[in-house]
């Protein structure tokens, strides 16, 4: 026995004790993806019964869905009770047949499992290492269509949130490209003013990224458009060399490949010849139509867009995935790369070791960015090209048929250029409506509360543009579920809330 009094045991605490509680095991996953799984099968089933929208009020839907976040479990019988109430008492449907409002596309089918699937591969597509396969599969498809568009070996994109966000990427990589200083470095404080072009009938969000990218809304000039509703290329012309005169310097022409009021495309050669003359960026924004250059029909309508430099499309439009699915390519796809690269400390990573492919967190304003590529993809294998293109084409097919049903009944009047793509404009006009000055305005406000009329009545659901002043009942059919039936119901529905609302408003 030593004398010595012995040194003190270091007292090290215990390991912590696991903490399971979030973490499900298969059984478990199945026993909600399987109860899930029946919702969404009870509602592919259901919906075409169901009316396309509900006339909720703001207090009724938050008053049922709005739940308090509970301490413990919610049983599963009660969380799936709530989530069919969401589904099926609560929520409105862009997949049935009778919407066809706004640009929206129905969902693929094969969207939601894959949807499932990639939440539960949990893929971070900011770094490569973290997603192998999901950027490589969001790579080969950008490039597919990059080059399905005519653009080059060479390019490619990335996916985005959505078109607006395709055309701050887009307008933010012309921009740095075409400024002539290092504007990414020293801001647009140390050059002149920067301007770009786009047509009066553009997507707004253009005009909100020449905002936030620093040239003001102002920095994106109106053009006017021709009676058919394209871009003014004598106008382009004008501006462009006023602008220069005035010393500001044009960067960029966002031209329109199916705009949102009437699906016009603008004259995409032309505007390319513009931009080639100036050393312009020229961007096509194609969120809606853009995918209709793909069918073999329909191309010719988009002559020229292969010179463009970028090119906008959303696959949660035209290609019918559900929101939110956006995507640009550029003839360039390094130019991404001078846009947004930066070098992280904390991601360090030697290449040529790992033999890694790219990182999409230098390609593109989002740093951390999920997997959702997988659900467009899934889609193209499970159906196959061919159905996509035999699709679209009907989808214009019906837009045509709808615009001669509407000229040939005496009480519609067809509005605007006749369907190039899937949009058509209309408005009710009642019979025995006298004429004089007062017509045009009665018209507008008559068609104004008819389509509201319609959408709070459920049973169809166009939405409005706005064509020269009047206002007009507008249908887009992104919609794989929409025939002529649905399309029959519309103006039956149309005229019987019209001719209601008409009785009504003139009697008043
Ligand atoms: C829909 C649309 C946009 C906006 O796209 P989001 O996907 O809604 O962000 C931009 N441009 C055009 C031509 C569009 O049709």
């Amino acid at each position: 026995m030593s004398l010595e009094t012995p040194a003190a045991e270091p007292v090290s605490p215990p390991a912590p004790a696991p903490v399971r509680d979030l973490d499900w095991d298969a059984g478990k996953a199945r026993e909600l993806g399987e109860r899930v799984m029946e919702i969404w099968l009870e509602l592919l089933e259901r919906m075409p019964h169901l009316p396309v929208a509900r006339p909720h009020t703001v207090e009724e839907v938050r008053a049922a869905v709005a739940l308090p976040i509970p301490d413990e479990p919610m049983p599963l019988d009660d969380l799936v009770a709530h989530l069919r109430d969401v589904a099926l008492e609560w929520s409105m449907y862009p997949g049935h047949p009778s919407f066809l409002a706004y640009i929206l596309g129905s969902g693929t089918v094969p969207a939601a499992p894959a949807e499932l699937l990639a939440a539960g591969l949990d893929q971070n597509l900011g770094g490569w290492r973290l997603s192998p396969a999901a950027t490589e599969i969001e790579l080969h498809l950008m490039r597919w269509f990059a080059e399905s568009f005519g653009l080059p070996p060479g390019s490619g994109g990335i996916m985005t949130s959505g078109g607006a966000m395709a055309a701050f990427v887009a307008l933010k990589t012309a921009r740095d490209a075409r400024s002539g200083w290092d504007s990414r470095d020293r801001g647009l404080v140390a050059g002149p003013q920067l301007v770009m072009y786009a047509s009066t009938e553009a997507h707004v969000v253009n005009e909100r990224a020449a905002d936030m990218l620093g040239l003001g809304r102002r920095g994106l000039r109106q053009i006017p458009v021709d009676g058919e509703l394209r871009m003014r290329t004598d106008a382009l012309n004008e501006a462009i060399v006023a602008d220069l005169a005035a010393g500001v310097r044009p960067v960029a022409v966002v031209a329109t490949a199916g705009t949102t009021a009437t699906g016009a495309i603008d004259p995409l050669a032309e505007i390319a010849d513009i931009c080639a003359e100036h050393d312009l960026w020229f961007h096509v924004d194609g969120a809606y139509g853009a995918i209709a250059a793909l069918v073999p029909s329909l191309r010719p309508l988009f002559r020229g867009m292969e010179r463009a430099d970028s090119i906008a499309f959303d696959p949660h439009k035209w290609l019918y995935v559900p929101p939110s699915a956006g995507a640009i390519v550029l003839r360039e796809s390094h130019r991404l790369v001078e846009a947004f690269d930066v070098n992280p400390s904390y991601v360090h990573e030697d290449r040529e070791r790992t033999k890694r492919g790219a990182n999409l967190m230098e390609y593109g304003p989002q740093f951390s960015r999920g997997f959702r590529s997988l659900k467009v993809w899934v889609s193209l294998l499970a159906h196959g090209w061919s159905a996509y293109e035999r699709r679209i084409e009907h989808d214009v097919e019906l837009a045509r048929y709808l615009y001669r049903q509407a000229s040939e009944r005496p009480e519609f009047e067809p509005m605007g250029p006749e369907p190039r793509l899937s949009i058509a404009c209309f408005r009710y006009l009642p019979p025995g409506l006298p004429e004089g000055p007062e017509r045009e305005a009665y018209l507008d406000r008559l068609n104004e509360r008819l389509m509201t009329e319609i959408q709070l009545d459920g049973r169809v659901f166009p939405s409005n543009a706005v064509l020269d002043g009047r206002f007009v009942l507008r249908i887009c059919i992104v919609n794989f579920r929409t025939e002529a039936a649905d399309l029959d119901l519309l103006l039956e529905v149309a005229a019987e809330l019209g001719a209601r609302l008409d009785a009504e408003m003139r009697a008043r």
